[in-house]
Protein backbone atom coordinates (compact mmCIF):
# COMPACT_ATOMS: atom_id res chain seq x y z
CA UNK A 1 0.00 0.00 0.00
CA UNK A 2 2.83 1.93 0.87
CA UNK A 3 4.13 3.02 -2.32
CA UNK A 4 0.75 3.30 -4.19
CA UNK A 5 -0.33 5.60 -1.40
CA UNK A 6 2.02 8.88 -0.92
CA UNK A 7 1.74 10.95 2.09
CA UNK A 8 -0.57 13.66 0.28
CA UNK A 9 -3.05 11.16 -0.84
CA UNK A 10 -3.51 10.61 3.14
CA UNK A 11 -4.10 14.63 3.01
CA UNK A 12 -6.94 14.78 0.58
CA UNK A 13 -8.14 11.34 2.19
CA UNK A 14 -8.96 13.61 5.22
CA UNK A 15 -9.73 16.55 4.24
CA UNK A 16 -12.67 14.44 2.29
CA UNK A 17 -13.65 11.79 4.49
CA UNK A 18 -12.21 13.33 7.88
CA UNK A 19 -10.38 11.77 10.92
CA UNK A 20 -9.23 9.15 12.09
CA UNK A 21 -9.66 6.68 9.18
CA UNK A 22 -8.40 3.03 8.48
CA UNK A 23 -7.13 2.47 4.89
CA UNK A 24 -8.02 -1.12 3.59
CA UNK A 25 -6.02 -2.27 0.71
CA UNK A 26 -8.06 -5.10 -0.82
CA UNK A 27 -4.99 -6.05 -3.20
CA UNK A 28 -2.95 -6.53 0.27
CA UNK A 29 -5.64 -8.81 1.41
CA UNK A 30 -5.59 -10.72 -1.94
CA UNK A 31 -1.55 -11.68 -1.84
CA UNK A 32 -1.40 -12.27 1.86
CA UNK A 33 -3.84 -15.05 1.03
CA UNK A 34 -2.48 -16.00 -2.10
CA UNK A 35 1.04 -16.12 -0.41
CA UNK A 36 -0.17 -18.21 2.86
CA UNK A 37 -1.82 -20.63 -0.07
CA UNK A 38 1.10 -21.22 -2.34
CA UNK A 39 3.48 -22.14 1.39
CA UNK A 40 0.55 -24.31 2.31
CA UNK A 41 -0.53 -25.94 -0.98
CA UNK A 42 -2.30 -29.07 0.48
CA UNK A 43 -3.64 -27.06 3.63
CA UNK A 44 -7.62 -25.58 2.70
CA UNK A 45 -7.16 -21.69 4.32
CA UNK A 46 -10.29 -21.03 6.57
CA UNK A 47 -10.17 -16.82 6.53
CA UNK A 48 -10.34 -16.84 10.87
CA UNK A 49 -13.24 -13.67 10.75
CA UNK A 50 -12.17 -12.33 14.52
CA UNK A 51 -9.01 -10.17 13.74
CA UNK A 52 -10.92 -7.95 10.64
CA UNK A 53 -14.57 -9.32 10.61
CA UNK A 54 -15.26 -6.99 7.35
CA UNK A 55 -17.57 -7.29 3.92
CA UNK A 56 -14.83 -5.91 1.91
CA UNK A 57 -12.29 -8.48 3.26
CA UNK A 58 -15.10 -11.29 3.38
CA UNK A 59 -15.77 -10.54 -0.60
CA UNK A 60 -12.16 -10.78 -1.76
CA UNK A 61 -11.68 -13.42 0.25
CA UNK A 62 -14.47 -15.52 -1.57
CA UNK A 63 -13.47 -14.29 -4.62
CA UNK A 64 -10.18 -16.00 -3.89
CA UNK A 65 -11.92 -19.25 -3.23
CA UNK A 66 -11.09 -19.13 0.27
CA UNK A 67 -13.02 -21.03 2.92
CA UNK A 68 -14.26 -19.50 6.59
CA UNK A 69 -13.46 -19.41 10.01
CA UNK A 70 -16.46 -18.53 11.83
CA UNK A 71 -17.05 -18.36 15.99
CA UNK A 72 -20.41 -16.20 16.22
CA UNK A 73 -23.71 -15.64 14.84
CA UNK A 74 -22.50 -12.15 13.83
CA UNK A 75 -19.81 -13.81 12.03
CA UNK A 76 -22.79 -16.01 10.32
CA UNK A 77 -24.54 -13.16 9.25
CA UNK A 78 -21.28 -11.04 7.72
CA UNK A 79 -20.27 -14.60 5.05
CA UNK A 80 -24.01 -14.74 4.67
CA UNK A 81 -24.63 -11.13 3.86
CA UNK A 82 -21.57 -11.86 1.05
CA UNK A 83 -23.40 -14.53 -0.40
CA UNK A 84 -20.27 -17.61 0.98
CA UNK A 85 -21.91 -20.97 0.65
CA UNK A 86 -22.28 -22.58 3.89
CA UNK A 87 -20.52 -25.83 3.14
CA UNK A 88 -16.98 -23.49 2.63
CA UNK A 89 -17.70 -22.34 6.53
CA UNK A 90 -16.49 -24.15 9.80
CA UNK A 91 -18.02 -22.71 13.09
CA UNK A 92 -14.75 -22.82 15.39
CA UNK A 93 -16.04 -21.72 19.00
CA UNK A 94 -15.47 -24.42 21.07
CA UNK A 95 -18.24 -23.49 23.98
CA UNK A 96 -21.73 -22.55 22.28
CA UNK A 97 -24.94 -22.03 23.45
CA UNK A 98 -27.69 -24.08 21.86
CA UNK A 99 -29.26 -21.02 19.79
CA UNK A 100 -25.57 -20.26 18.54
CA UNK A 101 -25.77 -24.23 17.45
CA UNK A 102 -29.09 -23.39 15.92
CA UNK A 103 -28.39 -20.40 14.76
CA UNK A 104 -25.43 -21.67 12.77
CA UNK A 105 -26.96 -24.73 11.66
CA UNK A 106 -29.89 -22.92 10.14
CA UNK A 107 -27.53 -21.15 7.99
CA UNK A 108 -25.96 -24.29 6.74
CA UNK A 109 -22.81 -24.77 8.37
CA UNK A 110 -22.69 -27.89 9.80
CA UNK A 111 -18.92 -28.46 10.84
CA UNK A 112 -18.29 -27.09 14.63
CA UNK A 113 -15.68 -27.91 17.12
CA UNK A 114 -15.95 -28.94 20.96
CA UNK A 115 -13.32 -29.77 23.65
CA UNK A 116 -15.48 -31.46 26.50
CA UNK A 117 -18.37 -34.19 27.51
CA UNK A 118 -20.40 -30.83 28.17
CA UNK A 119 -19.91 -29.42 24.89
CA UNK A 120 -20.52 -32.53 23.05
CA UNK A 121 -23.97 -33.32 24.72
CA UNK A 122 -24.93 -30.18 22.58
CA UNK A 123 -25.24 -31.81 19.65
CA UNK A 124 -27.20 -34.69 20.57
CA UNK A 125 -30.46 -33.20 18.87
CA UNK A 126 -28.27 -32.75 15.98
CA UNK A 127 -26.22 -35.25 15.86
CA UNK A 128 -27.46 -36.27 12.25
CA UNK A 129 -26.40 -33.22 11.12
CA UNK A 130 -23.30 -32.45 12.59
CA UNK A 131 -19.73 -33.08 11.93
CA UNK A 132 -16.91 -32.38 15.01
CA UNK A 133 -13.54 -31.40 15.39
CA UNK A 134 -11.86 -32.08 18.50
CA UNK A 135 -9.59 -29.22 19.62
CA UNK A 136 -6.66 -30.30 21.48
CA UNK A 137 -4.79 -28.11 23.76
CA UNK A 138 -0.57 -27.61 23.07
CA UNK A 139 -0.14 -24.63 25.52
CA UNK A 140 2.93 -22.11 23.83
CA UNK A 141 4.52 -20.05 26.37
CA UNK A 142 6.82 -18.91 23.40
CA UNK A 143 3.83 -16.61 22.06
CA UNK A 144 2.24 -13.71 24.13
CA UNK A 145 -1.80 -14.76 22.60
CA UNK A 146 -2.04 -18.30 24.13
CA UNK A 147 -4.78 -19.48 22.82
CA UNK A 148 -4.31 -23.11 24.40
CA UNK A 149 -4.90 -22.25 27.80
CA UNK A 150 -8.41 -21.30 27.53
CA UNK A 151 -9.21 -23.76 25.26
CA UNK A 152 -8.84 -27.96 24.16
CA UNK A 153 -8.59 -30.56 26.10
CA UNK A 154 -5.38 -32.29 26.76
CA UNK A 155 -3.57 -34.90 24.02
CA UNK A 156 -4.55 -37.19 26.57
CA UNK A 157 -8.62 -36.79 27.00
CA UNK A 158 -8.17 -36.88 23.48
CA UNK A 159 -9.18 -40.31 22.66
CA UNK A 160 -11.72 -40.69 25.39
CA UNK A 161 -13.50 -37.97 23.79
CA UNK A 162 -13.04 -39.20 20.57
CA UNK A 163 -14.94 -42.51 21.81
CA UNK A 164 -17.33 -41.03 24.06
CA UNK A 165 -18.57 -38.91 20.66
CA UNK A 166 -18.29 -42.29 18.74
CA UNK A 167 -20.79 -44.32 21.32
CA UNK A 168 -23.02 -41.57 21.38
CA UNK A 169 -23.10 -41.60 17.44
CA UNK A 170 -22.22 -38.18 16.84
CA UNK A 171 -19.58 -38.28 13.88
CA UNK A 172 -16.03 -36.68 14.56
CA UNK A 173 -13.96 -35.41 11.41
CA UNK A 174 -11.04 -34.94 12.91
CA UNK A 175 -9.06 -33.11 15.08
CA UNK A 176 -8.00 -29.34 15.78
CA UNK A 177 -5.53 -27.07 17.40
CA UNK A 178 -4.43 -23.74 17.50
CA UNK A 179 -0.77 -23.45 19.16
CA UNK A 180 -1.36 -19.31 19.76
CA UNK A 181 -1.09 -15.47 17.87
CA UNK A 182 1.47 -14.10 16.23
CA UNK A 183 3.83 -17.37 16.97
CA UNK A 184 7.92 -16.71 16.42
CA UNK A 185 8.31 -19.88 14.49
CA UNK A 186 6.86 -23.01 13.48
CA UNK A 187 8.18 -25.53 16.08
CA UNK A 188 4.82 -25.54 17.95
CA UNK A 189 2.59 -26.56 14.94
CA UNK A 190 5.35 -29.25 14.08
CA UNK A 191 5.02 -30.65 17.89
CA UNK A 192 1.23 -30.42 17.84
CA UNK A 193 0.71 -31.76 14.03
CA UNK A 194 3.06 -34.86 15.20
CA UNK A 195 1.02 -35.10 18.41
CA UNK A 196 -2.38 -34.98 15.77
CA UNK A 197 -1.05 -37.31 13.92
CA UNK A 198 -0.44 -40.01 17.25
CA UNK A 199 -3.59 -40.08 18.50
CA UNK A 200 -5.43 -40.24 14.83
CA UNK A 201 -3.09 -43.42 14.45
CA UNK A 202 -4.16 -44.47 17.68
CA UNK A 203 -8.00 -43.95 16.92
CA UNK A 204 -7.48 -45.38 13.50
CA UNK A 205 -6.41 -48.41 15.40
CA UNK A 206 -9.68 -48.54 17.59
CA UNK A 207 -11.64 -48.26 14.28
CA UNK A 208 -11.92 -44.24 14.67
CA UNK A 209 -12.16 -42.34 11.50
CA UNK A 210 -11.46 -39.37 11.88
CA UNK A 211 -9.73 -37.93 8.54
CA UNK A 212 -9.76 -34.00 9.02
CA UNK A 213 -6.69 -32.27 10.38
CA UNK A 214 -7.37 -28.27 11.16
CA UNK A 215 -3.65 -26.65 12.13
CA UNK A 216 -5.24 -23.63 13.46
CA UNK A 217 -4.12 -20.13 13.17
CA UNK A 218 -1.21 -18.29 14.79
CA UNK A 219 0.97 -17.16 11.33
CA UNK A 220 3.08 -13.71 11.79
CA UNK A 221 3.49 -10.68 10.13
CA UNK A 222 6.40 -8.32 10.42
CA UNK A 223 5.31 -5.79 12.74
CA UNK A 224 7.95 -3.40 11.19
CA UNK A 225 6.36 -3.21 8.24
CA UNK A 226 8.82 -5.18 6.32
CA UNK A 227 7.86 -8.42 3.88
CA UNK A 228 7.54 -11.54 6.22
CA UNK A 229 8.75 -14.93 4.53
CA UNK A 230 6.16 -17.29 4.92
CA UNK A 231 7.29 -19.77 2.88
CA UNK A 232 10.27 -20.24 5.15
CA UNK A 233 7.76 -20.21 7.80
CA UNK A 234 5.57 -22.99 6.34
CA UNK A 235 8.48 -25.25 5.72
CA UNK A 236 8.55 -27.39 8.80
CA UNK A 237 4.77 -27.48 8.93
CA UNK A 238 4.66 -28.85 5.54
CA UNK A 239 7.43 -31.41 6.27
CA UNK A 240 5.24 -32.29 9.50
CA UNK A 241 1.71 -32.72 7.03
CA UNK A 242 3.43 -34.70 4.69
CA UNK A 243 4.06 -37.41 7.43
CA UNK A 244 0.16 -38.17 7.52
CA UNK A 245 -1.61 -39.95 4.51
CA UNK A 246 -2.45 -38.36 2.13
CA UNK A 247 -6.07 -39.30 2.47
CA UNK A 248 -6.39 -36.74 5.92
CA UNK A 249 -7.66 -33.64 4.58
CA UNK A 250 -5.80 -30.62 6.21
CA UNK A 251 -7.24 -27.52 6.79
CA UNK A 252 -6.03 -24.10 8.80
CA UNK A 253 -7.52 -20.66 10.24
CA UNK A 254 -5.44 -18.42 9.13
CA UNK A 255 -6.27 -14.49 10.92
CA UNK A 256 -4.12 -12.42 11.27
CA UNK A 257 -1.36 -13.15 8.48
CA UNK A 258 -4.41 -12.70 5.90
CA UNK A 259 -5.33 -9.10 7.52
CA UNK A 260 -2.93 -7.42 9.61
CA UNK A 261 -0.86 -5.97 6.66
CA UNK A 262 -4.21 -4.61 5.10
CA UNK A 263 -4.69 -1.68 7.09
CA UNK A 264 -3.15 1.47 7.59
CA UNK A 265 -4.50 4.47 10.04
CA UNK A 266 -4.61 7.72 9.63
CA UNK A 267 -5.09 10.29 12.59
CA UNK A 268 -4.90 14.11 12.97
CA UNK A 269 -3.10 15.63 15.84
CA UNK A 270 -6.03 17.24 18.01
CA UNK A 271 -3.60 19.47 20.31
CA UNK A 272 -0.47 19.77 21.79
CA UNK A 273 1.17 20.91 24.55
CA UNK A 274 5.19 21.11 26.04
CA UNK A 275 5.02 19.35 29.20
CA UNK A 276 8.58 18.72 30.80
CA UNK A 277 11.07 17.89 28.23
CA UNK A 278 8.72 16.48 25.70
CA UNK A 279 6.13 17.77 23.49
CA UNK A 280 2.39 15.66 23.96
CA UNK A 281 0.74 15.23 20.82
CA UNK A 282 -3.40 14.51 21.18
CA UNK A 283 -4.28 12.15 18.29
CA UNK A 284 -7.96 12.00 17.57
CA UNK A 285 -7.59 7.87 17.55
CA UNK A 286 -5.48 5.88 20.26
CA UNK A 287 -5.74 2.99 22.54
CA UNK A 288 -9.16 2.73 22.99
CA UNK A 289 -9.35 2.91 19.55
CA UNK A 290 -7.43 1.90 16.35
CA UNK A 291 -4.36 1.23 18.49
CA UNK A 292 -6.39 -0.63 21.30
CA UNK A 293 -4.22 -4.24 19.99
CA UNK A 294 -1.08 -2.39 21.88
CA UNK A 295 -3.14 -3.53 24.84
CA UNK A 296 -4.68 -6.61 24.03
CA UNK A 297 -2.66 -8.17 21.41
CA UNK A 298 0.68 -6.94 22.51
CA UNK A 299 2.26 -4.85 19.49
CA UNK A 300 3.47 -2.08 18.64
CA UNK A 301 2.68 -1.15 15.61
CA UNK A 302 5.27 0.88 13.08
CA UNK A 303 4.13 5.03 13.61
CA UNK A 304 5.29 7.76 11.31
CA UNK A 305 4.44 11.07 10.20
CA UNK A 306 5.08 11.55 6.48
CA UNK A 307 4.50 14.91 5.80
CA UNK A 308 5.71 16.72 8.66
CA UNK A 309 9.74 17.81 8.61
CA UNK A 310 12.69 19.44 10.59
CA UNK A 311 14.51 18.48 14.11
CA UNK A 312 13.49 16.16 15.69
CA UNK A 313 12.33 16.21 19.37
CA UNK A 314 11.66 14.34 22.17
CA UNK A 315 7.61 13.40 21.87
CA UNK A 316 4.70 11.53 23.16
CA UNK A 317 1.56 10.79 20.93
CA UNK A 318 -1.35 10.14 22.90
CA UNK A 319 -4.81 9.34 22.60
CA UNK A 320 -7.61 11.44 22.74
CA UNK A 321 -9.25 10.45 25.75
CA UNK A 322 -9.14 11.64 28.86
CA UNK A 323 -7.92 8.09 30.49
CA UNK A 324 -3.78 8.57 31.13
CA UNK A 325 -3.21 4.88 30.06
CA UNK A 326 -4.07 6.46 26.33
CA UNK A 327 -0.68 6.88 24.78
CA UNK A 328 0.32 5.71 21.87
CA UNK A 329 4.32 6.06 22.10
CA UNK A 330 6.60 7.82 24.92
CA UNK A 331 9.80 9.26 24.11
CA UNK A 332 9.49 9.03 20.43
CA UNK A 333 11.40 11.66 18.12
CA UNK A 334 9.73 13.41 15.88
CA UNK A 335 9.72 16.61 14.09
CA UNK A 336 7.49 19.70 15.51
CA UNK A 337 4.04 18.56 14.49
CA UNK A 338 1.58 21.64 13.40
CA UNK A 339 -2.02 21.04 14.93
CA UNK A 340 -3.90 18.71 12.16
CA UNK A 341 -0.79 17.03 11.41
CA UNK A 342 -0.85 13.23 10.45
CA UNK A 343 0.29 10.76 11.95
CA UNK A 344 -0.10 7.20 10.05
CA UNK A 345 0.41 3.71 10.98
CA UNK A 346 0.85 0.41 9.67
CA UNK A 347 0.14 -3.15 9.55
CA UNK A 348 -2.78 -2.16 11.36
CA UNK A 349 -5.29 -4.93 9.86
CA UNK A 350 -6.03 -7.50 12.70
CA UNK A 351 -7.08 -7.03 16.17
CA UNK A 352 -7.22 -3.81 15.49
CA UNK A 353 -10.98 -2.22 14.37
CA UNK A 354 -12.44 -5.30 15.61
CA UNK A 355 -11.83 -4.80 19.10
CA UNK A 356 -11.94 -0.96 19.06
CA UNK A 357 -14.13 0.49 21.72
CA UNK A 358 -15.87 4.80 21.39
CA UNK A 359 -14.73 5.05 25.08
CA UNK A 360 -15.55 8.76 25.95
CA UNK A 361 -17.40 9.15 22.56
CA UNK A 362 -14.74 9.33 20.25
CA UNK A 363 -16.21 7.23 17.23
CA UNK A 364 -13.89 4.46 16.06
CA UNK A 365 -12.04 5.24 12.93
CA UNK A 366 -14.24 4.88 9.36
CA UNK A 367 -12.68 2.37 7.23
CA UNK A 368 -11.85 3.24 3.68
CA UNK A 369 -11.75 0.59 0.41
CA UNK A 370 -9.50 0.68 -2.00
CA UNK A 371 -7.48 -1.70 -4.05
CA UNK A 372 -4.19 -0.51 -4.91
CA UNK A 373 -3.59 -2.96 -7.57
CA UNK A 374 -6.46 -0.89 -9.59
CA UNK A 375 -4.11 1.83 -11.32
CA UNK A 376 -5.91 5.36 -11.55
CA UNK A 377 -8.65 4.36 -9.23
CA UNK A 378 -6.96 4.34 -5.70
CA UNK A 379 -10.62 5.06 -3.76
CA UNK A 380 -13.42 2.44 -4.59
CA UNK A 381 -15.63 2.73 -1.09
CA UNK A 382 -16.75 3.80 2.03
CA UNK A 383 -17.80 1.79 4.83
C1 LIG B 1 -8.42 -16.13 16.66
C2 LIG B 1 -8.54 -17.49 16.07
C3 LIG B 1 -7.92 -17.78 14.84
C4 LIG B 1 -7.02 -16.80 14.12
O1 LIG B 1 -5.79 -16.77 14.73
P1 LIG B 1 -4.57 -15.89 14.12
O2 LIG B 1 -3.50 -16.08 15.11
O3 LIG B 1 -5.05 -14.51 13.99
O4 LIG B 1 -4.22 -16.50 12.80
C5 LIG B 1 -8.11 -19.03 14.30
N1 LIG B 1 -8.87 -19.96 14.92
C6 LIG B 1 -9.49 -19.71 16.10
C7 LIG B 1 -10.31 -20.79 16.71
C8 LIG B 1 -9.32 -18.48 16.71
O5 LIG B 1 -9.91 -18.25 17.90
Amino acid sequence: MNETLVAQDYRQLVEQFGSPLLLLDKAAVRKQYRALAAALPDVRLHYALKPLPHEAVVSVLKEEGACFDLATNGEVDLVRSQGVRPGRCIHTHPIKRDSDIRYALEYGCTVFVYDNPLELEKFLPYKDEVKLLLRVSFPNPETKVDLSKKFGCTPEQALPLLQLAHAKGIKVMGLSFHVGSQVPHARRHVQAIDACREIMEQAWELGLKPWVLDIGGGFPVDYEGGEFDIDGFCAPIREALAKLPATVQKIAEPGRFISAPAMTSVSSVMGKAHRGDKIWYYLDDGLYGSYNGQLYDHVTYPVSTPLARGELHNSVLSGPTCDSVDVIRDGIMLPDLAIGELVVGRVMGAYTWASASTFNFFPKANILILDSSQKGQKMVAVA
